[in-house]
């Protein structure tokens, strides 16, 4: 059926008044207790098959269309961080120390439009719409492993997801084919020497040495081990050792990120961290062990999904407005769901023009209102399409 525009536009107050909701009353990863049963009860009442507890507080509800089709899901993170909002308008937080600083409120507010939309549409409705509410996307695991586990997948054919992104002004919606965010591993190496008197330093190995000589080496994985085509980081963000100016300390702990694009980068980073950290270790005749934590992996887009992304802006935006952007540094479970099923994710700018947007997990973080209709209007496009889409 043809996207009923009207509909979407006399959600918007609703849509805003939600969201705005949601911002006052966030709740962290894996706590949204009140989050979920406040979603949950809209759609219950809108006459949706709900699913409640979903991976703890995760919602799947689905929609059955009056027409035949293929089933379409798409998801909405919930959950907010733990951020003292800095914002003094009348919808900054109300819980000290949370904050929705990453526009999950505005993605919960704009999934929930578009249930209402497909509540008020069902007999036009082709095929089965699957509305993933789910929470955690900011701690690991993150909330999409327990949801992809519960099921949430299951008889799904293709799936979609929004992220509302400041640093593209409101106007904008982008993505692109292959790989779109990166994966947000992070590691601790831990070098153990042995201490000593500050004036007597060849009694004792000393941490604190090598691990300045680790954090140089370090440097050389991205510039000398990583093919130059690709993308990849390795930022050094802690670094901790000593306790005296007279001693000699006896461990020394070196703390970062690694993200990357690929499987064979995101190996070999890893290969290298661990070559490197033990030579330099013994090197300096201390010993250092590495721990690496794996995050989400890449967010790869299927390129038919993507193509189909581009089809459907070109139809319901202006011209120009949707653009194929460079891939992102962050990370996102979204990335679990395309493992499983094709599918597209993208963003809709809901910044300034101006670029003076406080960035996400900021205390002032904050949100273009206006793109929550953007991305409702995308996603329900791109559902309608994909769903009469006899070629996949
Ligand atoms: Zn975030
Ligand atoms: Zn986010």
């Amino acid at each position: 059926m043809p996207i009923r525009e009207e509909t979407l536009r006399s959600l918007y107050g609703e849509m805003v008044e939600w969201r705005r909701y949601l911002h006052r009353h966030p709740e962290l990863s894996f706590q949204e207790f009140k989050t979920s049963s406040w979603i949950a009860e809209k759609l219950e009442a809108w006459g949706l098959e709900v699913t409640r507890g979903v991976a703890g507080t995760g919602i799947v509800a689905r929609l059955r269309g009056g027409r035949p089709g293929r089933t379409i899901a798409l998801r909405a993170d919930i959950d907010a961080l733990p951020i003292q909002d800095e914002k003094t308008c009348e919808y900054a937080s109300t819980v000290p120390g949370v904050m929705h600083a990453c526009g999950h409120d505005g993605h919960t507010a704009e999934l929930l439009a578009v249930a209402r939309y497909y509540s008020l549409h069902r007999e036009e409705t082709a095929g089965t719409r699957v509305f993933l509410f789910q929470p955690a996307e900011e701690v690991l695991p993150g909330g999409a492993v327990g949801m992809i586990a519960a099921g949430a997948l299951e008889g799904v054919d293709a799936v979609y997801g929004v992220h509302l992104w400041s640093p593209f002004p409101y106007g904008v919606v982008a993505t692109r084919p292959g790989p779109l965010m990166a994966s947000p591993d992070e590691f601790e190496a831990e070098i153990l020497g042995r201490g000593g008197h500050g004036g007597l330093p060849h009694q004792s190995a000393d941490a604190i040495v090598a691990g300045a000589h680790l954090v140089v080496a370090l440097q050389t994985i991205v510039s000398r081990n990583v093919d130059p085509l690709e993308s990849a980081v390795v930022s050094v963000g802690r670094l901790s050792a000593g306790g005296a100016r007279n001693v000699i300390a006896d461990r020394c702990q070196v703390e970062g990120t690694v993200r990357t694009f690929t499987p064979e980068a995101r190996a070999l980073v890893r290969q290298r961290l661990e070559e490197v950290a033990r030579h330099i270790g013994a090197m300096h005749g201390t010993e250092a062990r590495m721990t690496y934590f794996e995050g989400y992996p890449p967010v790869v887009n299927d390129a038919a999904e993507v193509e189909r992304f581009f089809k459907v802006a070109s139809e319901l935006l202006e011209p120009g407005e949707a653009r194929r952007c460079d891939p992102i540094m962050a990370g996102e479970d979204f990335s679990y769901y395309l493992r499983e099923r094709p599918g597209c994710f993208f963003f809709v700018g809901a910044g300034r023009e101006d670029g003076t947007s406080a960035p996400h997990h900021h205390p002032r973080f904050d949100i273009d209102e206006r793109a929550m209709l953007t991305a409702a209007r995308l996603l329900v496009g791109i559902a309608d399409d994909s769903a009469e889409d006899t070629r996949r």
